[in-house]
């Protein structure tokens, strides 16, 4: 007893065109509608059939239960992950940042997606199709005098020169250069300082670091600071070995050296590119371009630039004819003149925008490095900005300001303990203590090191940055990049550290005893532990 194609489709719910399809996909090809097919096939059919229903339903139930029109914060909650993680992460994958913006079912499958959460696998293609190919943003970094500022100045004028002749460009923090019709952008901040303060904010913007390290001296401590800076921050690192055209220039020393530090070379089957240039001979400087494109490539950095405007703020400054004027990364959506935006701790009407070449232009789309005026007063680099939707909510934002400035002021700041950063730990329930460790002499810190080493216990200690001498600022920046603290043997902070460590919250611990500092660690360990249990 066989029934006809449309017979079957009627009783399995399906037009009679879909169930020829499944039909065919089985194996059990039909003529027409009138078709008849037998009992068997037909059962077959069913059972398929109902499989196919039965899995839609579950995927549709799950992506059901991914919520729609939400906040950064109602995200966060969700998904049970902390605020500051996906802040930095947010504007790299083209999602816009702004704390009142409700995010779409999609947006936010898309969003945890990104972040590695469990979720099904995001096959919206038509969404998808918002995100086009953008813009690296790479940072320079390295030890002084090894050719950061010479690099940056040969790379522009390389691109300079392939397009208006002559024209020199005004620095304003950041450069473009274009190569294969295709951008990349340079933040012109070099120095350590600079990105530790950017990471601080909570927005990453860098997608690559050059790490120029200078053929003739090797590596050196600030090299070494840059390459944890680097580290810390997850970001691909690309080594342009500099000065090769000096006569006592060795690359293999500084492949050995940075070897030795987790930057294997390719050609020695690991996974950093070593480039060897020289800033003032021009020398190598293509074959840094191309990689970068090429690397930029593999990390696949896509934007929306049909959404909310936002993105970092890079330096700012004054002009006494102007007024505020700030160079930002617009990270997604377009900037434009006539804007209103939040950028930090202040508000403002976009009057005009400068490109990096000091051309006006009416719009910057993400992503790009544009000047802007109009801000009422200078924000701090590495701030988020981001698009209000007109005067009101510029109002509005104001008094928000202006609220928590007073706040701020009558709560003051607290320094944070190292018993606060264990609480913290176990409220973020990672398990690992970051300690910025300094001691005066190499000696005492090896044996420190060991000391420390030899610690047992279950939270993991690591040690993010050591080095030899005082306590400095970009100590404090780097512990407080890392949510760690500052471990100090035989040495004292200057002024500026204490001052930094004060207005950020971040403890230094001095000692002259080892015995004393092991001890201190167990003890501030096992409370953390007992606490736990
Ligand atoms: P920064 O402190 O890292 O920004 O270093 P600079 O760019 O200021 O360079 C320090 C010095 O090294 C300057 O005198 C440069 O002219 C010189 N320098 C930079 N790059 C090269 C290079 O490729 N070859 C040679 N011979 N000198 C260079």
């Amino acid at each position: 007893q066989g029934k006809r194609v449309y017979e079957l489709a009627k009783e399995l719910g399906l037009k009679s065109q879909n169930l020829m399809d499944i039909m065919q996909e089985l194996g059990i090809p039909a003529k027409s509608t009138l078709s008849v097919v037998d009992a068997e096939s037909a059962s077959l059919i069913s059972d398929y059939v109902n499989e196919l229903k039965h899995k839609a339903k579950e995927q549709k139930e799950e992506l059901e239960s991914i919520p729609d029109n939400i906040t950064l914060v109602e995200f966060c909650a969700h998904f049970g992950v902390p605020i500051e993680e996906v802040r930095e992460k947010i504007m790299k994958f083209g999602l816009p940042y702004k704390p009142s913006y409700r995010y779409s079912r999609q947006e936010v499958h898309y969003l945890a997606q990104e972040l590695g959460l469990k979720v099904p696998p995001f096959l919206d293609e038509e969404f998808k199709k918002r995100f086009v190919k953008r813009a690296p943003v790479v940072t320079v970094m390295g030890h002084v005098d090894h050719g950061k500022t010479t690099l940056l100045d040969t790379i522009r004028k390389t691109n300079v020169a392939a397009r208006e002749k002559g024209q020199i460009t005004q620095a304003i923090g950041a450069s473009t250069v274009r190569i294969h019709g295709e951008d990349i952008i340079f933040i012109d901040t070099p120095g350590h300082e600079a990105f530790t303060e950017m990471r601080l904010r909570g927005s990453l913007v860098t997608d690559i670091v050059i790490l120029v390290v200078a053929a003739d001296e090797g590596v050196k401590e600030q090299t070494i600071e840059s390459l944890n800076h680097a580290k810390a921050a997850r970001v691909p690192i690309i080594v342009a070995v500099n000065k090769v055209d000096k006569p006592g220039a060795d690359p293999e020393m500084v492949k050995h050296q940075l070897a030795d530090r987790g930057l294997l070379p390719e050609e020695w089957g690991g996974q950093t590119v070593y480039v060897l240039v020289s800033a003032k001979t021009g020398q190598g400087i293509q074959d840094l371009l191309e990689i970068i494109r090429l690397q930029a490539d593999l990390l696949d950095l896509k934007t929306n630039p049909n959404t909310i405007a936002s993105g970092t703020v890079i330096e700012s400054k004054i002009d006494k004819n102007v007024g505020p004027l700030a160079t930002v990364i617009v990270q997604t959506g377009t900037l434009k003149v006539g804007t209103y935006l939040r950028a930090g701790n202040t508000v403002g009407k976009i009057r005009f925008l400068k490109d990096t070449f000091g051309k006006n232009v009416s719009l910057s789309p993400a992503v790009s490095a544009v000047e802007i005026a109009g801000l009422e007063e200078i924000p701090e680099a590495g701030e988020i900005f981001y698009e209000l939707s007109g005067i009101e909510e510029m109002r509005e934002e104001k008094e928000k300001i202006e609220e928590a400035k007073k706040k701020a002021k009558e709560e003051g700041r607290v320094p944070k303990t190292l018993e606060d950063l264990l609480k913290e730990m176990e409220e973020r329930e990672e398990k690992r203590l970051y300690v910025i460790l300094k001691a005066d002499t190499q000696g005492s810190l090896e044996a420190v090191k060991r000391a420390i080493s030899e610690i047992k216990s279950p939270i993991p200690i690591e040690i993010v940055h050591e080095g030899v001498g005082g306590i400095v600022k970009s100590d404090v920046l780097l512990a407080s990049a890392s949510k760690g603290f500052i471990l100090g043997f035989n040495v004292r902070p200057v002024q500026e550290a204490v001052n930094e460590a004060k207005s950020r919250g971040i403890e230094i611990r001095t000692y002259d005893i080892i015995f004393e500092l092991i001890d201190e660690i167990e003890r501030l360990l096992k409370g953390a532990q007992t606490k736990e249990t």
